[in-house]
């Protein structure tokens, strides 16, 4: 028997893993975390019965006391920490959407546990920490949950990191694919919030509608595989049947495919090295698949890519700016206090602001983070 610690389980990434582990044997919920969503933590507690919950608002706190006298019953940021820090846990989900999800991934990694991440921003923003610790604490692992790096996971098992050439991150290019900049300067967020293909958080949605979504992840691959900027593409795949590839010295391009369901890379991540039947995971029918694309990005209409390179190439505390200036701007727009461009604006403008720093521990990413929220928060918030 597994034991499973999942933090953001009131998300779409925290819910499509319950779905997955309660029609899998051998694993047990035994922490739950998320943030304001009471009513639905509540229907899990009572479906899974997990030993620890955390939550982020007092009023969910108090309600939580009452009602689960048994339960241990942890509050906010050092409630995930406490979650990342358990013994009895074998598996840690970091299913939370932000950077907030940082500590409980270290706590987790000095423990030496497997960390299924989903939280992209993790290794976005404490990339160098992260790395570091993993090499202090080689019992901890990171499996990758984000679709394109569990891709990018399961086909580097073709080769060795000496022969990869390039690692082909896909995307779908979003609602907004092949549209100019003047049309991106009407677009309301209501539209920005359809993606074509996946179902996911808000936060998630508006990333995917700007390419920061597959900014992000440059950056993620570049950390959880230690490959330069230089040899990380992103190729525009409308259809996310292919789901990123990896291309060898040989000239030989190792893909995974599958339906755009997040539950399949979800539950690799629990089961590796093992693969499991599962019918919750839908099929992928191989001949409806005749037309298949694959283009270029538009990196200077979806600017917020390049600025990702960029802020990668930089390095340091870059990616730290890059990271924190789309989270509030991102905050700003579902609140319809900034247009969808300003996105662009607010990052660029962060990272002139913030020249890079060398990152020594996670106070340095912590202190930028904050500053850089305060700074887009002062001059683009209203
Ligand atoms: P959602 O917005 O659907 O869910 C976010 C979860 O995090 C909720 O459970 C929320 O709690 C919780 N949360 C947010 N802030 C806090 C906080 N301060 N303390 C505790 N819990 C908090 O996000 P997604 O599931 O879409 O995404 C989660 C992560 O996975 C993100 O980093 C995203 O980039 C990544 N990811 C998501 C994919 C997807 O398909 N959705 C694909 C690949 C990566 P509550 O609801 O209770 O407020
Ligand atoms: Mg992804």
């Amino acid at each position: 028997m597994k034991n499973i610690a999942i933090i953001g389980s009131t998300g779409s990434i925290g819910r499509n893993a319950l779905d997955i582990l309660s029609s899998l044997k051998g694993y047990k919920i035994i922490a739950l975390g998320a943030h304001s969503n009471i009513a639905l933590l509540q229907t899990q507690i009572e479906k899974f019965h997990p030993k620890y919950v955390s939550i982020g608002t007092e009023e969910g706190y108090k309600i939580l006391k009452s009602k689960f006298p048994k339960i241990q019953i942890l509050f906010g940021n050092e409630g995930l920490k406490t979650i990342g820090a358990l013994d009895e846990t074998d598996i840690i989900l970091t299913a939370i959407s932000g950077a907030v999800g940082i500590e409980a991934t270290v706590e987790a990694i000095k423990k030496g546990k497997r960390i299924a991440l989903a939280n992209k921003e993790t290794m976005v923003a404490a990339g160098p920490i992260i790395q570091k610790l993993l090499k202090e604490y080689p019992k901890a692992e990171i499996i990758p949950v984000d679709s394109e790096h569990s891709a990018l996971f399961q086909a580097l098992h073709s080769g060795t990191p000496r022969e990869i050439k390039n690692l082909i991150l896909t995307a779908s290019g979003g609602p907004f694919r092949g549209k100019s900049t003047d049309f991106l300067k009407h677009v309301s967020v209501e539209q920005a919030l359809k993606h074509p293909n996946w179902s996911m958080g808000s936060k998630i949605t508006i990333d995917s509608a700007s390419l920061v979504n597959k900014g992000l992840e440059v950056i993620e691959a570049h950390f959880l595989f230690n490959v330069d900027y230089d040899q990380i593409k992103v190729v525009v795949h409308p259809e996310s049947i292919v789901h990123s590839i990896v291309e060898f010295c040989d000239n030989s391009m190792i893909a995974q495919m599958g339906t755009p369901d997040m539950r399949l890379p979800i539950q690799y991540a629990f089961t590796f090295p093992e693969r499991k039947f599962n019918t919750r995971i839908p099929e992928l029918d191989i001949y409806s698949l005749s037309n298949l694309h694959f283009e270029k990005p538009d990196l200077d209409t979806f600017k917020g890519l390049q600025l990702a390179f960029d802020a990668g190439k930089m390095g340091g505390t870059s990616p730290v700016v890059y990271n924190a200036a789309n989270e509030i701007a991102v905050e700003l727009l579902l609140n319809k206090k900034i247009e969808f461009l300003t996105l662009y604006e607010i990052i660029e403008k962060a990272l002139i602001v913030f020249p890079t720093q060398k990152i020594t521990s996670l106070d340095d990413v912590f202190t930028v983070d904050k500053s850089v929220r305060e700074f887009v928060r002062k001059n683009f918030g209203v």
